[in-house]
C-alpha cells in the first residue's frame, strides 16, 4: 500500500513540475516575436498558438497636470507588460497616476484569418481601439481623476477577419493605484485558439482553487475534531487564504462570481490574502519545525502583519497599495529565514524532511516568483497556487505515510495484546487448577494434623510415664513413687526399721471441678502438691502424685505415731491454704482425707501390701466424715 502511495505522489509531483515548466515556457523564449519600437512583426508567425504582445510599445502621456501637451513627436517607447511609472517623458519622470495611450502596430500574415485578443487586467481602466474604432473597455477611462473609475475585468475581444495589419491603441488611466499602465501581457491569437486558451486557464485555475479550498476546509475540520494540532488550523486557514487569492488574481474569477464587487474591495482582498498568508504560513511551518524556527520571530511577524492588515482594512487602495513596497522585502526575509530552518531540518535528517523540503520549497519559490511578478521584475504569472498544490500533495503523502505507520503500529500492538491476553488466560486457568489442588490438599492436611496431634498426645503421655516428674504438679510421679517405695522397702527390710505410707485424697474434688472448672482444679492440685511437699523435710521422705487428686507420702524409718503426726500436719497445712470450696459438704475450703499405714518389711511381703493398708485407712477417713486422718493398725 505504501509503495503505491509513494509512486502516485511521485508521479503527481513529476506532472506538476512539467505543468509549471509549460506555464513558464510561454514567456521569454527567443524565437517568439517581440515588439520593437511599436511594431510587432507576425507576418511569418504560424499562429499554431497565441502570441503575447510583449516588448516596446509606443506611448504618449495625456495627463496635463505635469505641464506636458500630448503631440505626435512626444511619443516614447515603453515596455509592456510594465507600469509607465518611472519612464522619462519630455524630461520628466512619469508618476504612477495619470493617463496615456499605448500604440502597437501588428503586422499579420497575408491570408485572411479570424483573430482575437485576450486582455487581462490593466491598471486601472482602459479603452481599446482597433484600427481607430473603439472595441471595448474596462472601468471608465478618463484623464479627469474624478471621472475615471477602476476595474479588473479580464476580457476576450473578437477582432473578426483581419489581414496584413492591425493597429492597436489603448488609452489607459489610473487615479486609484500606486502603479498605472499595461502591467499584464496582452495575447493575440486565432479566435478559436484564444477561447481554447482561456478555457484551459479557467480549468487549471478552478482545479487549483477547488483543490486548495477543499484542503483548507478538510484541515479546519481536522482541527475542529481533534483537540491537538494547531498545525491543522494554520494550514487550513492558509489554504483558504490562498484559495481566495487564486480567485482575485489571473482570471479574477471573484469578479465573475460576484460582479457587483467594487474594485476597491477586490484589491483589498488581494492584499489581505498576501498580508495574512505570510504569517499563517510561518506559524504553520513552525509547528512542523519548532526546534529550527524561533517562536519570537513568529510573534514579530504576526505583529507586523497585523499592522499591514489594519492599514488595508482602514484605508483606500491609493494609500495602502504603497505598503507593498515595505511588505515585500519583509516577506522575502521571512522566506529566507524559513528556507534556513528547512535546510537545518533537512541536515538534521528529521522524519520525512526530504518530502517536506520539496513541498515547502515549492511554496517558497513560487511565493518569491509572485512577489517579483507583482513588482513587474519577471513576467511568469502568479504561481503560488501551483506551489501550494505541490505542497499539499507532499503533505498528503506524509499524512498517508504517518497513517499507514500508525496502522502498522496498531496492528503489531494488537497482535502483542492478543498474545499477552491468551497468555494471561492460560495463566488464570493454571492458577485455578493449582488452587483446586491446594484446596484438596488442605482438607487432607487437616485430617493429617488431627491424626498427628493424637499421636503426639499419646507419645507425650508415654514420655511423661517414662519421666520421673509429674507434668502438672512438678512433684514425683507414680513411676518414681513405685521405684522409691521398692527401694525403701528393701532398705527397711535390711535395717529392720518401720516404713510408713500416707495416702491422701482431696475431699469432694469432683464437685470442685464442677463448680470452678477443670482449669482451676488443676491450679488447686498444684497448690495442694506444694503444701504436701513442704510438709515433709527429712531426707529419704518422698511426696508423690499417686494419680488424679490422690497423693502419697513415703516415710522410711518412721513409726505409726510419727507418720500420723505428719499426716495430721499435712491435713492442717492443706486447710491453711484456705482454698475456697463452696460446694464441699465438709467445709467451705479445700480439705483432705488421709490414711496412714506402717509396717516393718519382711521377706515374704510386698510394698503393695503397705499401700493397700493405707488405702483402707483412707477409705475409713472418708467414711468417718472426711477432713481427717485414720490409721491402720491391723498388721
Ligand atoms: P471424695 O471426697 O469422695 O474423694 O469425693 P471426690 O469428688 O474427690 O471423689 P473422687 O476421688 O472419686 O473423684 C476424683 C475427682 O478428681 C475425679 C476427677 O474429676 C478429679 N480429678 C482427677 N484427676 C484430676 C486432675 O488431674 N485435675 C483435675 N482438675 N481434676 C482431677
Ligand atoms: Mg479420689
Ligand atoms: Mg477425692
Amino acid at each position: 500500500m505504501r509503495l503505491t502511495l509513494r509512486s502516485t505522489s511521485l508521479s503527481a509531483l513529476v506532472t506538476i513540475t512539467l505543468m509549471s515548466l509549460l506555464v513558464n515556457c510561454s514567456g521569454g523564449r527567443s524565437d517568439i516575436p517581440m515588439a520593437r519600437n511599436g511594431i510587432i512583426d507576425l507576418r511569418d508567425y504560424e499562429f499554431n498558438t497565441h502570441v503575447t504582445l510583449d516588448g516596446e510599445w509606443r506611448f504618449i502621456w495625456h495627463d496635463t497636470s505635469l505641464g506636458t501637451t500630448p503631440h505626435e513627436g512626444s511619443k516614447i517607447n515603453v515596455e509592456v507588460p510594465d507600469s509607465w511609472k518611472g519612464y522619462r517623458y519630455e524630461g520628466l519622470k512619469l508618476p504612477g497616476k495619470g493617463s496615456g495611450s499605448y500604440f502597437l502596430t501588428i503586422l499579420l500574415p497575408e491570408q485572411v484569418a479570424s483573430y482575437a485578443i485576450k486582455f487581462p487586467t490593466a491598471g486601472t481602466a482602459y479603452n481599446l481601439f482597433v484600427d481607430e474604432s473603439l472595441v471595448g473597455s474596462a472601468g471608465i477611462y478618463s484623464n479627469e481623476p474624478e471621472l475615471a473609475s477602476p476595474k479588473y475585468e479580464p476580457k476576450i475581444y473578437n477582432l473578426g477577419s483581419k489581414v496584413n495589419q492591425i493597429v492597436l491603441r489603448i488609452d489607459v488611466s489610473n487615479y486609484d493605484h500606486r502603479l498605472g499602465g499595461l502591467w499584464e501581457s496582452i495575447t493575440l491569437g486565432r479566435t478559436s485558439e484564444i477561447y481554447h486558451h482561456r478555457e484551459n486557464k479557467v480549468a487549471i485555475a478552478l482545479f487549483m482553487f477547488g483543490t486548495i479550498f477543499v484542503m483548507g476546509v478538510y484541515h479546519l475540520g481536522v482541527y475542529s475534531l481533534s483537540t491537538r494540532g494547531v498545525a491543522a488550523l494554520y494550514f487550513g486557514l492558509f489554504c483558504l487564504v490562498i484559495g481566495l487569492r487564486t480567485l482575485t488574481t489571473g482570471e479574477v474569477f471573484l469578479h465573475e462570481l460576484w460582479p457587483s464587487l467594487s474594485w476597491q474591495f477586490l484589491v483589498k482582498i488581494e492584499y489581505l490574502t498576501y498580508y495574512s498568508g505570510i504569517p499563517l504560513f510561518y506559524l504553520f511551518v513552525r509547528t512542523q519545525f519548532p526546534d529550527e524556527l524561533d517562536k519570537r520571530v513568529g510573534q514579530v511577524i504576526l505583529g507586523l502583519s497585523s499592522l499591514f492588515i489594519l492599514l488595508v482594512l482602514l484605508t483606500r487602495v491609493e494609500t495602502f497599495s504603497s505598503s507593498l513596497t515595505y511588505f515585500q522585502p519583509l516577506s522575502l526575509l521571512i522566506m529566507i529565514y524559513v528556507i534556513y530552518g528547512l535546510v537545518l531540518a533537512f541536515i538534521r535528517g528529521e522524519e520525512g524532511s526530504t518530502m517536506v523540503l520539496i513541498g515547502f520549497l515549492s511554496i517558497v519559490i513560487t511565493f518569491i516568483n509572485d512577489m517579483l511578478y507583482v513588482s513587474n521584475i519577471i513576467h511568469t504569472g502568479h504561481l503560488i497556487s501551483l506551489g501550494l498544490l505541490i505542497f499539499i500533495l507532499t503533505q498528503a503523502f506524509l499524512i498517508s505515510m504517518k497513517f499507514s505507520k500508525a496502522y502498522d503500529t496498531i496492528d503489531t500492538q494488537r497482535i502483542k495484546l492478543e498474545r499477552t491476553n491468551s497468555a494471561y488466560q492460560s495463566e488464570i486457568e493454571n492458577r485455578k487448577l493449582a488452587e483446586n489442588e491446594v484446596l484438596k490438599h488442605r482438607d487432607h492436611l487437616e485430617e493429617l494434623v488431627e491424626e498427628r496431634t493424637e499421636e503426639l498426645q499419646i507419645a507425650n503421655e508415654r514420655l511423661e510415664e517414662l519421666s520421673r516428674v509429674d507434668g502438672l504438679t512438678g512433684i514425683a510421679n507414680r513411676r518414681s513413687l513405685d521405684e522409691e517405695l521398692d527401694r525403701e522397702w528393701k532398705r527397711m527390710l535390711r535395717m529392720k526399721q518401720p516404713l510408713s505410707v500416707i495416702l491422701s485424697d482431696i475431699d469432694h474434688f469432683k464437685l470442685y471441678n464442677d463448680t470452678y472448672g477443670h482449669q482451676q482444679g488443676d491450679e488447686c492440685l498444684v497448690e495442694v502438691a506444694k503444701a504436701l511437699k513442704a510438709s515433709v523435710n527429712r531426707p529419704g521422705d518422698l511426696a508423690a502424685r499417686y494419680g488424679g487428686e490422690e497423693f502419697c507420702i513415703v516415710l522410711p524409718e518412721t513409726d505409726l505415731n510419727g507418720a500420723t503426726q505428719i499426716a495430721e500436719l499435712v491435713r492442717q497445712n492443706i486447710r491453711a491454704l484456705r482454698l475456697p470450696h463452696k460446694s464441699s459438704e465438709v467445709s467451705d475450703i479445700i480439705t483432705m482425707s488421709l490414711g496412714v499405714a506402717t509396717l516393718i518389711p519382711d521377706r515374704d511381703g510386698q510394698p503393695g501390701v503397705l499401700l493397700e493398708a493405707a488405702d483402707r485407712a483412707l477409705y475409713q477417713a472418708k467414711g468417718n466424715g472426711r477432713d481427717r486422718v485414720e490409721r491402720n493398725l491391723t498388721d
